[in-house]
């Protein structure tokens, strides 16, 4: 039987994201031995990459890569491939991702057509140019247009008839101080390829350019619009600098503010303000209105931004706000300034108001301290203090305040380091349908048992590392740890459990979190199915539209969105509605009722029954005792979590208990 790529009439070699050669047809076998190529290029586990390696065509190996790795979905691009006599032959290539049935993971299949570039006009090569998504033209020795292609035409807004015969100075107005000229230049007289990125005024936008001389004379000039891109990337370094529901700058923002005023030798004061009632106003009225209140208070504290006075979000109903020096009766003052802020009604309608309080820690450098991160964490501090009292108050940082700090500030400065003998890792609580006693899932809880202070409560270190602003970097450490243990079972034992992962309320909102996590998953090609989110039913959540956004792409992409702790949180019903939700876990606080309260238990029935009419799975966690299992699959709740099955333990327990022995996948009960 002929192989699938043997079917192909075209050169074809499927080669892996390092260039390693998984196939090659026949046609390509023939091609190479009839032109004595070196067998590295054709043999199945020769490097495909030696060819790009040995001439630095990075770009080619890179694009490769990339499609192999599915970064990018298909590419194609026309290129001189030299032969050992030393003649040039062109290859029309075309990458495209390929899915094999063996598990060898990312590929990518390579189709070379070869094509002749000095006879473009009635060639197949012109055929090919003409429908190649670059854009393409082709300048003679005095760089006069010789050809150029439809894309061409499209991307430059011009018309060929116009400019064939013509020099490329004359064709584009400014052309000759550009810089795009000076390469042609250098090009033709040195005889070497050059690709750059320039910006072309006139069009008011960024090319990609690759500028390939031809043996007679003249040059071949690809290019690519890549403003799209460019201004993408824009938009990122924007994202990752301001808070997108203010417009403020946000944590990362304001610390290299403070980190640039350290390192000019500034004196500056912050002021951490927590706002007190966000909670109440989230719980009362829609999220909507939440955020409504968040962008009115900003406004405000915007307003007091001058050249000395910087304002920031730093997370949820936390702002930070940075004075440059002033003598501590002025410090008074600004306190009072903010103050003012806080004794008007905030409208949320037409008719109706609500009134708005905040508490306030300031902290001085280098007077408190001379590092950034005791500053923050002093003015926290602070704020902690003014709390206690009622309404609108602030406080300034007192060493006293400092005792019950240094464990905070051990767990805080700990959390930066995410090596191997930081003591951080991951267990993992096997899920189980109660009806068979299978495994279906498990969940990822992050563990630490730190150097120092020993074990840490997850609940402990993840409050502090979301205050800090570390929660990104530390859940995605955790990811991919657990990524590249679940991509090692998939291997060994055709893996097919899901995957609970718990998201912090403070990353829902965050869409350079969400692209890192998909990103991850592409790098270690976890099916997404197989993936779930936990997010907690808590007021945070309810803060803002992008959390919305990013469970939607979690959800468009395969991933299960479940809500975590259910029932223990403000408005159950109104969470079901206002957000794409595919299983609840209900809460454990309800199994203990089983049993004991006639009202809990008919509760219970009532959630799942109204769970289920919504299309929810429902999971129990929690599950400890016999009663409540008993209870629950009587009333068709049958997915547990809990110590009555098994307690969170090391991945490589659980690989011994659950995987290793097939038959243990079954329980025995
Ligand atoms: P959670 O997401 O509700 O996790 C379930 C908790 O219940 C875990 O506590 C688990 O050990 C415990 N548990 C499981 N079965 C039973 C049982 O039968 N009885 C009782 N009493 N408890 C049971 P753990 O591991 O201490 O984690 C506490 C919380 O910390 C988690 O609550 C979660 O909110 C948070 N957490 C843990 N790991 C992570 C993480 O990687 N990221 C984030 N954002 N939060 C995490
Ligand atoms: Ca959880
Ligand atoms: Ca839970």
């Amino acid at each position: 039987m002929r192989s699938w790529i043997n079917m192909i009439e075209e050169n074809a070699i499927v080669v892996d994201s390092s260039g390693r050669i998984l196939q090659v047809n026949k046609r390509w076998e023939i091609f190479c031995r009839e032109h004595k190529i070196d067998p590295d290029l054709y043999v199945v586990g020769g490097n495909f990459f030696n060819q790009f390696r040995d001439r630095g065509r990075i770009r080619e190996m890179e694009t490769i890569r990339q499609v192999a790795l599915r970064q990018m979905h298909e590419y194609s691009q026309v290129y001189p491939f030299t032969l050992p006599d030393g003649d040039v032959q062109w290859f029309s290539a075309k990458v495209k991702s390929l899915e094999l049935d063996g598990g060898e993971g990312a590929v990518a299949l390579v189709y070379l057509h070869a094509v002749t570039l000095d006879t473009v006009e009635q060639s197949t090569a012109e055929s090919v140019l003409e429908t190649m998504g670059d854009g393409f033209y082709q300048l003679d020795s005095q760089l006069r247009f010789v050809y150029m292609n439809l894309n061409g035409e499209k991307i430059l807004e011009i018309k060929r008839r116009d400019v064939i015969g013509r020099k490329v100075t004359n064709a584009f107005p400014g052309f000759e101080e550009s810089r795009f000229f000076a390469e042609y230049k250098i090009a033709l007289t040195s005889k070497e390829e050059c690709f750059f990125e320039e910006y072309y005024e006139p069009l008011g936008r960024w090319f990609h350019v690759s500028v390939y001389p031809i043996t007679e004379g003249g040059l071949a000039v690809y290019f690519r619009d890549i403003t799209a891109s460019i201004e993408n990337e824009k938009k990122l370094k924007e994202l990752a600098y301001y808070d997108s529901l203010t417009g403020l700058p946000n944590r990362q923002k304001m610390l290299e503010v403070c980190q640039e005023l350290i390192a000019k030798e500034k004196k500056f004061t912050v002021y951490f303000l927590n706002l007190d009632n966000m909670k109440t106003i989230n719980s009362i009225y829609h999220y909507k209105i939440g955020d409504e209140v968040l962008k009115n208070i900003s406004g405000q504290l915007r307003l007091l931004e001058g050249d000395k006075i910087q304002v920031g979000r730093l997370v949820g109903d936390e702002f930070l706000i940075v004075l440059q020096p002033a003598p501590s009766d002025k410090l008074h003052l600004f306190a009072e300034k903010l103050e003012k802020i806080f004794e008007e009604q905030v409208w949320i309608n037409d008719f109706q108001s609500v009134h708005i309080t905040a508490s306030v820690g300031i902290s001085c450098f280098p007077y408190d301290t001379t590092s950034l991160d005791n500053l923050l964490s002093f003015a926290e501090n602070a704020m902690t203090e003014a709390k206690k009292l009622p309404g609108f108050s602030y406080a300034f940082f007192r060493p006293q305040m400092r005792v019950s700090q240094n464990r905070h500030s051990i767990i805080e400065s700990g959390l930066r380091d995410l090596s191997e003998d930081s003591g951080i890792h991951y267990h993992l609580q096997p899920q189980i349908d109660g009806a068979t006693n299978e495994v279906k899932g498990v969940e990822m809880l992050a563990r630490w048992n730190h150097p120092e202070i020993g074990f840490i409560s997850p609940e402990e270190f993840i409050a502090i590392s979301e205050r800090s602003g570390t929660i990104a970097p530390l859940t995605l450490h955790l990811l991919d740890r657990l990524f590249t243990q679940i991509s090692e079972w998939r291997r060994r034992y055709a893996w097919d459990f899901t995957v609970a992962i718990n998201i912090s309320p403070a990353l829902l909102e965050s869409p350079v979190f969400f692209r890192n996590f998909f990103d991850l998953i592409d790098l270690h090609q976890i099916p997404t199915k197989l993936l779930e989110v936990e997010v907690t039913e808590q007021v945070e959540l309810a803060y803002s539209e992008h959390v919305l956004e990013n469970l939607q792409a979690c959800q468009s992409k395969g991933i299960c969105v479940a809500i975590d702790d259910f029932g223990t949180g403000f408005s159950m019903l109104s969470y079901l509605t206002s957000f794409p939700i595919d299983k609840i876990k209900i809460d454990k606080f309800f199994l203990r009722q089983i049993g004991e309260d006639k009202k809990a238990e008919a509760l219970l029935i009532s959630i799942i029954n109204l769970a289920k009419s919504i299309e929810c799975d429902v999971l129990a966690e929690g599950v400890e005792r016999q009663v409540e299992v008993d209870f629950l699959l009587k009333h068709q709740c049958s997915l547990f979590q809990g110590y009555f099955y098994d307690k969170p333990m090391l991945p490589n327990l659980f690989e011994e208990k659950y995987l290793e022995a097939p038959k243990s996948r079954m329980l025995n009960s």
